[in-house]
């Protein structure tokens, strides 16, 4: 999930928005004023608001290497391989970012999306599959985000019930564990990941580009969200960034589910920031701090400039994290 569409809020450059400041501040984040649309989309629930907003959403094409790019802007990031077996996906965006993928998708040649993979089930990660599976391609992802796009999911922190999806939206062909794709020249690795940011993550390994897409069990430069609706803990989301080190080199491209490409060195800061503020929050409950006891004691405090900014605040983090320890 993620509420942060673009760069940080901070860099001059920024693209896009952050609805958690259209929500909280009036304003966004570049310092416009809500449009009458935007401030509907602020009296919403954030699912509606993402949805909603994904429209007017600008897309922006990050070229990397070997025939891979990205696209950043439509919810999760999309990682896109071209080439003439067809398009592969990584990630399918929001639903209202569909016009602006499909020609951002232009920049990697002509062929249809022959293949999707969903790194988890998450809205802001799989609503694409709708038009994407309509059109003909291959959904591939875990069998617990197939179960999970199959049913009525309710995620408690988002206050929002999804609907099933429907039969083409839903994966046609399920990984249970690891698995590799050969397409357009290319080595695709699927790592499936045990519970992590859910219980259906996968994370996907570009090998001759040297390129790793995490899903959400990875967000550069922000704190991220963990859904333990569906089977999320912050441990396994330690466990899944030690896994992800482990699978990618100094050089590897990592390409994070919200937040900016980054570097396997983002990697290993996001796996340290995690593991301190787990031990911190850890120790305050073992002492008999209660949740509210936790949060004053600012177990967060010394990564909130980096990390503390945007979808999740420190406060959220650290009731994220108070509950899996
Ligand atoms: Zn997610």
């Amino acid at each position: 999930m993620g509420i942060f569409f673009g760069e940080r809020a901070s860099a001059p450059t920024r693209r896009g928005f952050c609805l958690c400041c259209l929500m909280t501040a009036g304003v966004t984040a570049s310092g416009e004023w809500l449009t009458p649309r935007e401030a509907f989309a602020q009296a919403q629930n954030v699912v509606d608001g993402m949805r909603g907003a994904a429209v007017s959403a600008p897309i922006a094409i990050r070229r990397l290497r070997g025939g891979v790019g990205m696209l950043e802007g439509a919810g999760g990031n999309i990682a896109v391989l071209g080439g003439s077996d067809g398009k592969l996906l990584v990630d399918a965006g929001l639903t209202g970012s569909r016009m602006k993928i499909e020609e951002a998708l232009g920049a990697f040649g002509r062929e249809p999306i022959r293949h999707l993979i969903n790194t988890h089930w998450h809205f802001d990660h799989a609503d694409g599959n709708q038009w994407i599976g309509e059109a003909g391609a291959t959904i591939i992802a875990h069998e617990n985000t197939g179960k999970y796009l199959s049913m009525t999911q309710r995620v408690e922190d988002w206050d929002f019930d999804f609907p099933p999806a429907p039969r083409l939206a839903l994966p046609s062909r399920v990984v249970r564990g690891d698995d590799v794709l050969r397409l357009n020249g290319a080595t695709v690795m699927l790592r499936a990941h045990r519970p992590a940011h859910t219980d259906g993550d996968i994370s996907v390994t570009f090998a001759e580009a040297n390129i790793l897409h995490t899903g959400d069990t990875f967000w550069n430069n922000a704190y991220p969200f963990i859904d333990y609706s569906t089977g999320g803990s912050i441990d396994g989301t330690i466990r899944a960034t030690e896994e992800n080190l482990d699978g990618s080199a100094d050089d590897t491209v990592v390409i994070p589910g919200h937040g900016p490409v980054g570097t396997r060195r983002d990697l290993r800061d996001y796996r340290d920031v995690l593991v301190d503020i787990r031990g911190k929050i850890a120790t305050l409950k073992r002492q008999g701090r209660s949740l509210e006891e936790v949060i004053a004691a600012r177990p967060t405090a010394a990564h909130d400039a980096r990390w503390g900014g945007f979808i999740i605040p420190p406060s959220l983090f650290a009731r994220l994290v108070f509950m899996g320890v």
